[in-house]
This record gives C-alpha cells, structure tokens and sequence, in this order.
C-alpha cells in the first residue's frame, strides 16, 4: 500500500510516500526565515508552513511517481510540538483524507523518531524488541523501553533543557549561528575533546540536565574572553570538541545505566542529535566495549522528516489503528 506522511511540528515542513517499508520519497522544506532570529518564531514557522505544505505534498508525490488518487493513507504528525505548526498539517491532512475518501491515521512525533529504524536500508536491520531507544532532539532527551511498536514507556528523561537546546544554546554563547549543534560537531572534529572540562550534572541515574552545562560555558567564555578578548575565535576546535565530548560521555553514562538496569543490550538512537559524529562513534564503539547492538539511523530520518511519519503510519494502517475525523493536534502529546 501507498501511505503518505506529513510533518509539521517544528519548522520544517514535510512530506514522503512509503510503499511496504520502503520510502519512495522523502521531502523537506527547512524555514531559513528563523537563522536571523536565533530560534524558532512559531508565528512565522506556521505562516512558513501554510506556503509549503502544497508544494512539498505534490513534489513528495511526484519523485515517487505516484497520483494522490493512489494513496491508501494519510498520516500526520498531531504533536507534540509547536501548537500552530501543527494546526497547518492537521487540517491540511484531515481534509486531503477526506477529500480522497482515504484513512487517516494520527502518529506521535517521538515515536515515528524510535520508529524511523523500521523504514528499510539497504545494509541496515531493524532493531529487535525489546530494545532501549535513546531519543535525542531539539525538544526532547529520553530513553525509551520499547517493547513492541507500540509499547513503549519512558525510564528517563531530561528535567531541564532538552540535549539539543544544550547544544544550540552553547553554540548561541559561542557567537555562532541557529541551529548551532551541527556546527559545533563540525568544529569537534578538529579539537581536542580533553583541552577543556566541563561538569557533569548530578542528578537521578536515568535522568539528564543540561541547563547547568550552558550557564558553565557562559561564566567559563566571559572569564576567558576578559583575559583574551580573542579566546573564542582561536580557541573554537578545543571548545566545541570538550563541549561535545562533556554531551556525549553524560549521553553513554546514562546509557549504561539503562542497560543495566534493564539487562536490555539492543541500543536504537533517534531524533536530530543523533546526526552528531560523536555519539555516533560512542555507540560504534561500545559495540566491542561493552557487546551492545546499536541502530544508528540513516542521517537523512534522524533529524525532522516525513518518511518516519509515514513508516508509523504504515504500521498502523497494518494494524487497523486510525484516527477520527475529529482528531486534534496536540502540542505536550505523551505516549
Ligand atoms: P523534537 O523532536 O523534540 O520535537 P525537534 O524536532 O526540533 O525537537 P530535531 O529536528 O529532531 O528536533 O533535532 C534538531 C536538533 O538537533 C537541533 O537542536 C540541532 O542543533 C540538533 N542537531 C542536528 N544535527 C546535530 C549534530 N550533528 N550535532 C549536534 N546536534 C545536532
Ligand atoms: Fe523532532
């Protein structure tokens, strides 16, 4: 079956076709509108996606070479997320299903993030259940006990920051540009992890909290930069790299724990930050370190996309699980 999925929880606007666990077509509109901000401004994130949502759908729909008459169903993300981004494909799907005469199924935006590993890749397998998926976005920092699709519970979170408002806020002291968390990965990559240390918050043996990490980069670069008013610019590799080595070893240790705790050893990452190089190859590594089985996914389905909608979509449509026509978006969605 066709199912066509659509994302609109943040800013990005979204849209991709599966076909029995293969994704046809995978398209994204980033709103470059929110760089000059230093954020996300949810007014204009939800004016930017009334002017995509068409244009995306019908290209979605044209690289995967099908007409929309050929859909079996729609899903789309209700949350949670940016109450007016999410309007925009909520309405924007609730009429296109029903203009078709087609199924609509609702999907939770952290769960297509731990779902993205079903999508099929050539060389990739999906994880076994149970395994522990450590989610890891721009709003949210979680490890999930996944025991079957949809079963699933959250054993630890962030009681703060979310790991990668961590990385963008940090980049943001830094002086570079939003999203900052790519960048600081790229400056990593040529920096000493060990020239500078950062502390690690305290705090219960699943849980993270960031917003410490931030206010210490702050004090640590003012200090810095009043002895040496060019300490950042030539000092921006070690910097970035001890950031990113202080993010990712909290990461693995809390990782750790899970596995003990549960004696879970199947590791599955998702969301934005799982494009970071870092944890990438902490998690590689633990494979011999420590006899783990990762997933890390493709880097095209970590951060925002439509195709992890659609693969949620497609195992529900599998399963009969649909929405009503009188579904709502829903901005603080558990599971
Ligand atoms: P949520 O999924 O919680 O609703 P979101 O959708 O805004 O939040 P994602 O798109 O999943 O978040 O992830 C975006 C985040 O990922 C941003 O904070 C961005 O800086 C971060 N990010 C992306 N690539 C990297 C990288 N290579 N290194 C570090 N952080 C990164
Ligand atoms: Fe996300």
């Amino acid at each position: 079956c066709y199912i066509l999925g659509i994302e609109s929880s943040c800013d990005d606007t979204a849209a991709a076709v599966i076909h029995n666990g293969t994704i046809l077509s995978n398209v994204v509109a980033n709103q470059e509108i929110h760089t000059q901000y230093g954020g996300v401004v949810p007014e204009l994130a939800s004016r930017a996606h009334q002017q995509n949502i068409v244009p995306v759908v019908h290209q979605a729909l044209r690289k995967a070479n099908i007409d929309k008459k050929q859909l079996h169903a729609i899903a789309f993300t209700s949350g949670p997320g940016l109450m007016g981004s999410l309007l925009v494909g909520t309405s924007f799907s609730k009429s296109l299903a029903l203009g078709l005469g087609i199924p609509l199924i609702d999907v939770n935006h952290m769960q297509a993030h731990i779902l993205a590993h079903f999508i099929k890749v050539e060389g990739q397998t999906a994880p076994n259940f149970p395994f522990l998926a450590l989610t890891i976005s721009g709003g949210h920092t979680q490890i999930v006990k996944v025991t079957n699709y949809f079963e699933m519970k959250v054993i630890g979170q962030a009681i703060d920051d979310a790991v990668g408002e961590a990385f963008d806020k940090a980049a943001k002291i830094l002086g570079l540009p939003y999203p900052g968390g790519p960048l600081v990965d790229t400056y990593a990559q040529q920096g000493n992890p060990k020239a500078f240390k950062f502390p690690k918050p305290k705090v219960a043996p699943l849980d993270f909290s960031f917003s410490g990490l931030k206010t210490s980069v702050l004090y640590f670069v003012e200090k810095e930069t009043a002895r040496n008013p060019n300490f950042i610019s030539e000092n921006i590799e070690d910097i970035c790299a001890s950031l990113q080595y202080t993010i990712v070893s909290y990461l693995m240790d809390k990782l750790k724990n899970a596995v003990k705790q549960t004696g879970i050893k199947e590791i599955a990452i998702g969301g934005g930050v799982s494009a970071n190089s870092g944890i990438r190859k902490a998690l590689k590594d633990a494979e011999e370190k420590y006899g783990w089985t990762t997933h890390i996914p493709k880097f095209e389905y970590c951060t925002d996309n439509a195709a992890m909608i659609a693969i949620v979509g497609e195992l529900k449509y599998k399963q009969g699980i649909f929405a009503n026509k009188d579904v709502v978006a829903s901005a603080r969605l558990k599971f």
